[in-house]
């Protein structure tokens, strides 16, 4: 069910503290770690502790959910001194989304160009 954990999920793991995480920012809803491997400088992944499956699925069930992630988002980058970065919710295979689990990326540290690939 939306929302709830999901045992095959990893980032509801790492909410769960089951599997570690470099975790640089928490609040009651939303959780922020550094990516694994990361594409930048700075490359945080911002989630929110419920599980939704991809953006467009938190967006719907939970706004305020996803209001509450990108907040995060600007705290990360503020954390971080970022005046430039990039928030990137990659939505559905297609554009690159490999655990699903809605988590917006924050890329900074460096120039960044556009379009992406
Ligand atoms: P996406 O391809 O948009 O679904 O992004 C998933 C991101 O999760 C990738 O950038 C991965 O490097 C990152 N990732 C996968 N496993 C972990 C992990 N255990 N801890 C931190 N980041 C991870």
């Amino acid at each position: 069910m939306a929302g709830e954990p999901q045992d095959d999920c990893l980032f509801c793991k790492i909410v769960a503290g089951q599997i570690p995480a470099t975790i640089v920012r928490e609040t009651d809803t939303t959780v922020a770690f550094r990516d694994i491997n990361p594409q930048a400088p700075t490359h945080v992944l911002v989630i929110p502790k419920a599980h939704h499956k991809d953006a467009a699925a938190l967006a719907t069930a939970a706004p305020q959910l996803a209001a509450d992630v990108l907040r995060e988002t600007q705290a990360v980058a503020d954390d971080e001194g970022l005046d430039s970065y990039r928030t990137t919710f990659n939505t559905g295979a297609g554009a690159g989304q490999t655990v699903w689990h809605a988590h917006a990326h924050v890329l900074g540290g460096r120039g960044l160009e556009w379009p992406p690939g």
